[in-house]
């Protein structure tokens, strides 16, 4: 194992531990995955993640075998679907986490309630229809739920994020949770109103400049008025 793998590992491990820590899942439920090689490292199936070490992260190669005597996530299917199907994504977080999955138990989607919906990459995070965890048929329903999306939630399971890298996939998993938890609130003052399809677009376009670089964006790009009397302008989402 080089020195970029061992680094890899030790950051899916970071990873796992931080989803737990910031309340986007519990116990051992939830999985995470990056691109290596033809394939994949992911965590392995059931093993609390506190006990983790980089030796315990599974290699699975691109035809879906695991490194010999290692056992992956029960999930390897649709980390390894997404990562074959979809080049621009790096990694994969699936957790359970509460508010994504409550509404994934009434097979809702979470609509464009506010602006960060966008940050999945469209007007609606999608919900996959129920299949039992670890099959193919939960594989195909997630890829079909993901398409031109970046995360989705599974019907009485949870939610997939995905990103270029371990941290921004985590990110988005958080992101998501949130949003179904303004959802969820809004729900309960009566009907939540819904931005347009063209204002998620023109949300998604700013997202996309502001997670660029910064040297690589001009202020002309990301249209924000630059604070009055300063010179460069803080990056917010
Ligand atoms: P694993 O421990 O096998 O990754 O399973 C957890 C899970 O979330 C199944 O959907
Ligand atoms: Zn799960």
């Amino acid at each position: 194992m080089n020195r970029k793998e061992k680094t890899l590992r030790r950051e899916i491990i970071d990873t796992c531990l931080r989803m737990n820590r910031e309340g986007i899942n519990q116990g051992t439920s939830g999985n995470v995955s990056a691109r290596w090689n033809d394939g994949m490292l992911i965590t392995p199936s059931g093993v609390p993640y506190e006990d983790l070490r980089a030796r315990n992260i599974v290699f699975v190669d691109g035809n879906g075998t695991p490194a010999s005597g290692q056992r992956p996530s029960s999930e390897w299917r649709f980390h390894l679907a997404i990562l074959q199907a979809r080049p621009e994504v790096g990694a994969v977080v699936h957790t359970h986490s509460v508010h994504a999955t409550a509404l994934s138990i009434r097979g809702m989607e979470i609509p464009a309630v506010h602006y960060m919906v966008a940050a999945a990459g469209g007007p609606t995070i999608r919900c996959a229809p129920y299949a039992t965890f670890g099959t193919r048929e939960l594989s195909d329903r997630a890829l079909q739920a993901l398409t031109d999306r970046r995360a989705c939630l599974l019907a009485n399971h949870g939610l997939i994020a995905t990103g270029p890298d371990l941290s921004r996939a985590l990110w988005l998993a958080g992101e998501v949770e949130t949003l179904a938890r303004q959802y969820i609130l809004s729900l309960s003052l009566g009907e939540p109103k819904i931005l347009p399809d063209d204002e998620v677009a023109r949300v998604a376009q700013r997202l996309e400049i502001l997670h660029r670089a910064p040297e690589a964006t001009t202020r002309d790009e990301t249209g924000f008025d630059p604070p009055a009397g300063g010179k460069d302008t803080a990056r917010h989402v």
